[in-house]
């Protein structure tokens, strides 16, 4: 839920910092005040004195008094949450966005899509599903990292496979001698999928090359564009569809987005 003044941030101490990947860090936060989500909306997550800028936690909905920010490290705010110690004190506001029409996939079979830190936000809406597990047929998770030491939440997957229903399936780009899993990039998992895509939503998060090309071989395969669900997590500043920096055609995505079913964007150019 918005406060009344969206800009003002509640305070979050950072409880634990949990390093990832030699790059990808998350920050366990206890927020003065629950701060309710659904899996897809995202939080401004303030730095004191240097700014602050848009995350998806990758924590389970359904503790809002404990969210999970996995950041990659790629500039200015980044950097110095990477930085932080438990027990400092950093700014959240939100929830923004919409996040993902949950109820829509009731009864379908769900597949999603992730690249690199794209498996952040997709965390929480798994755990969203896991939450309610009996309401679909089956949840297919396909993952691609560029390296094996770059896979996020690797210490999850043996549980997640051991999960009835759920089928997760990981690549890397570059594997190293010792990699004895699958290569190829996140698009070739998707060949020869089992699934019935007649009764099936596909969600996908990573970054905009990858949309594409997740994207691309799902038309292919069958699905159709009101199938297809991506998040759009690209440069934003309000949050809340004021400033229109993330604007595709009439769409905010800070408003109506960041997951944007494509039949919605597809006829516009800046999608990818
Ligand atoms: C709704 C939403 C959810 C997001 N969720 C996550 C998440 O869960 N985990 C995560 O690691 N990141 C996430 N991001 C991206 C994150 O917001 C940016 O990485 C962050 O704003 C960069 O800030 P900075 O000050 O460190 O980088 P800057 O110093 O501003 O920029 C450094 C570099 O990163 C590029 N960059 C900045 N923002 C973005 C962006 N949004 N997308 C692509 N490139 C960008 C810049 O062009 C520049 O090249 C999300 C973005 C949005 C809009």
């Amino acid at each position: 839920m918005i406060k009344e003044n969206p800009y003002m941030p509640i305070e979050a101490r950072l409880e634990e910092l949990i390093e990832e990947t030699p790059t990808i860090k998350t920050l366990v936060l206890a927020p003065k005040e629950p701060i309710e989500f659904r899996a897809g909306q995202f939080m401004q997550l303030t730095y004191p004195g240097i700014g602050e800028a848009p995350f998806t936690p990758s924590s389970n909905p359904n503790q809002p008094q404990r969210q999970e920010f996995t950041i990659l490290k790629v500039g200015k705010v980044t950097d110095k949450l990477h930085d932080v110690r438990p027990g400092e004190t950093l700014g959240l506001r939100g929830a923004f966005g919409k996040g993902y029409p949950i109820d829509k996939f009731y009864g379908k079979e769900i597949l999603l899509v992730g690249g690199g830190v794209g498996l952040a936000p997709l965390r929480a809406l798994m755990y969203a599903l896991f939450n309610e597990i009996d309401k679909f047929p089956r949840i297919s998770i396909k993952y691609g990292a560029r390296s094996p030491n770059e896979l996020l939440f690797a210490g999850q997957y043996k549980k997640w496979r051991s999960m009835a229903k759920v089928d997760f399936t990981e690549t890397v780009d570059a594997p190293v001698n010792s990699w004895q899993g699958n290569v190829g990039v996140v698009t070739t998992l998707l060949d020869n999928i089992d699934i019935d895509i007649k009764n099936a939503y596909v969600v996908s998060c990573g970054p905009p090359v990858m949309l594409k090309f997740v994207t691309q071989k799902c038309l292919g395969l069958g699905f159709t564009p009101s199938q297809i669900y991506l998040s759009m997590n690209r440069k934003m500043s309000c949050g809340i569809g004021v400033c229109g920096r993330c604007n595709i055609g009439p769409y905010y995505l800070c408003k109506d987005g960041p997951d944007m079913c494509y039949e919605k964007i597809m006829k516009y150019d800046n999608v990818f």
